[in-house]
């Protein structure tokens, strides 16, 4: 969680600069204000299992991003973590297993499916080149980064940008973005 705050932090200008050509120019500060926020309350009530660690970091997201990211970001920790459950010891298939579910759950929550041009297109593919891979980060990561750049030609069906229609086109999808960019802290702290 304190490297993908770092990362949402160095990345904040290029979300938002994503946002504002296809949204409303906030995808980067809501990011960052959830992540300062979960920071926060990780270390106040310092949760010792990693599946109430994300559990405790998806409820903060929720409760302090407006935007559509923080309830659908959020909703895949709390889901990931419930999955997990109070085990101490996590490894990467089991982690594999509980970002399905998550995922799984973003999907209903935002009534969207892959090829809308959402953070899904990058989450989708993260979670199946875990599967090929028996659960390699790295491939994961570059399945995100992957599916991020496969959302440039797309025509928006879910979330503000499918208001421009056609116009949103032509454009990569902030949360595709930004959800290729926490894969990938995932596969530098993990170094898998
Ligand atoms: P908002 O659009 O409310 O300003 P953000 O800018 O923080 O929220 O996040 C926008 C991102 O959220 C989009 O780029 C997209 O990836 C994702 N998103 C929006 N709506 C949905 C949805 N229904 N399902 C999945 N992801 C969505
Ligand atoms: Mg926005
Ligand atoms: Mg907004």
């Amino acid at each position: 969680m304190s490297a993908a705050a770092a990362a949402v932090a160095r990345e904040e200008r290029r979300l938002t600069e994503l946002d504002s050509a296809i949204g409303d120019a906030d995808h980067g500060g809501n990011l960052r204000r959830g992540f300062t926020a979960v920071l926060a309350a990780l270390d106040e009530e310092k949760p010792a299992a990693p599946g109430a660690v994300l559990a405790l970091a998806g409820r903060r997201l929720i409760s302090t991003v407006g935007g559509a990211s923080g309830p659908l970001y959020g909703t895949l920790l709390r889901r990931t973590g419930k999955a997990l459950g109070d085990t101490a010891g996590v490894d990467v298939l089991r982690l594999r297993d509980a970002l399905r579910e998550g995922v799984d759950a973003v999907a209903r929550l935002g009534s969207a499916a892959r090829g809308d041009k959402t953070m899904l297109d990058a989450l989708y593919p993260a979670v199946e080149a875990l599967d090929g891979s028996a659960g390699s980060f790295r491939a994961a990561r570059t399945a995100a980064e992957e599916g991020a750049a496969a959302t440039v030609p797309m025509r928006a069906r879910r979330g503000r940008a499918s208001y421009l229609g056609e116009r949103s086109v032509g454009h990569q999808d902030p949360g595709a973005t930004s959800a290729a960019l926490l894969f990938a802290t995932l596969a530098e702290t993990a170094d898998t």
